[in-house]
């Protein structure tokens, strides 16, 4: 894709939603981690309903801890995957107090590194409890930014980079914090996996639609 084209599709994202929010609810950054942990492979809406009472048991990893694996499950039982994310919790809890006096590390390598983490999950921490230019990439900003020529790539690390190189210094900075949100959302309603909507979609002149089959 070209800059000024690039310019051009993030404009008109913008246009549709000016300052998209992460949907999880959370109040401190430890709370908020737990929560992108727990979004893996199913809907914030989903992790909102289970959150609150677990969040008002164990806001924080000492008191994660105290509550244990077991009882933890007991909150989450609603959620996918809610055996192996327990244990991840526990274990991240227990590296957060050993390792880091309970602070949640604010840098990506660290932050990748703890159990149940990894760098979608760094990303899109940093970027929704900071507001720093991280990019993380999920499903949808993988099929994206090999569809639209934006940012190609085989694997998310590879997608993350062209991301990158592609918008930082051609897109407003102040802009730069919302282009993953920008890229799920149009990928969650718009040009979604199996049935993009090319014929609504705001930017279909702009798109090279990269293995679209119309
Ligand atoms: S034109 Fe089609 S392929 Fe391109 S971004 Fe829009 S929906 Fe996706």
């Amino acid at each position: 894709m070209k800059k000024e084209d690039i310019k051009e599709f993030f404009f008109r994202l913008k246009k549709a939603n000016p300052e998209p929010k992460c949907e999880l609810n959370f109040d401190s950054p430890y709370t908020l981690l737990v929560a992108i942990v727990l979004s893996a492979q199913t809907t914030d809406k989903n992790v909102n309903k289970a959150t609150p009472a677990l969040f008002k048991q164990a806001p924080t990893p000492e008191k994660m801890l105290a509550l244990g694996e077991e009882k933890l499950k007991e909150y989450i039982r609603s959620i996918g995957l809610f055996n192996s994310k327990a244990k991840n919790i526990i274990a991240l809890s227990k590296e957060l107090i050993e390792k880091f006096h309970g602070e949640i590390p604010k840098d990506v390598d660290t932050l990748q590194k703890l159990p149940g983490v990894g760098r979608k999950t760094a990303n899109v921490f940093l970027n929704t409890m900071y507001g720093l230019p991280t990019f993380g990439v999920d499903t949808h900003v993988l099929r994206l930014g090999n569809r639209i020529g934006l940012a190609p790539g085989k694997t998310p690390l590879e997608v993350e980079k062209n991301l990158q190189k592609a918008v930082v210094h051609v897109i407003p900075d102040d802009d730069l914090k919302y282009v993953s949100h920008w890229l799920v959302l149009h990928g969650r309603y718009i040009c979604t996996a199996k049935k993009p909507m090319c014929k609504q979609c705001p930017v279909a002149d702009l798109c090279p639609k990269i293995g679209v089959k119309e």
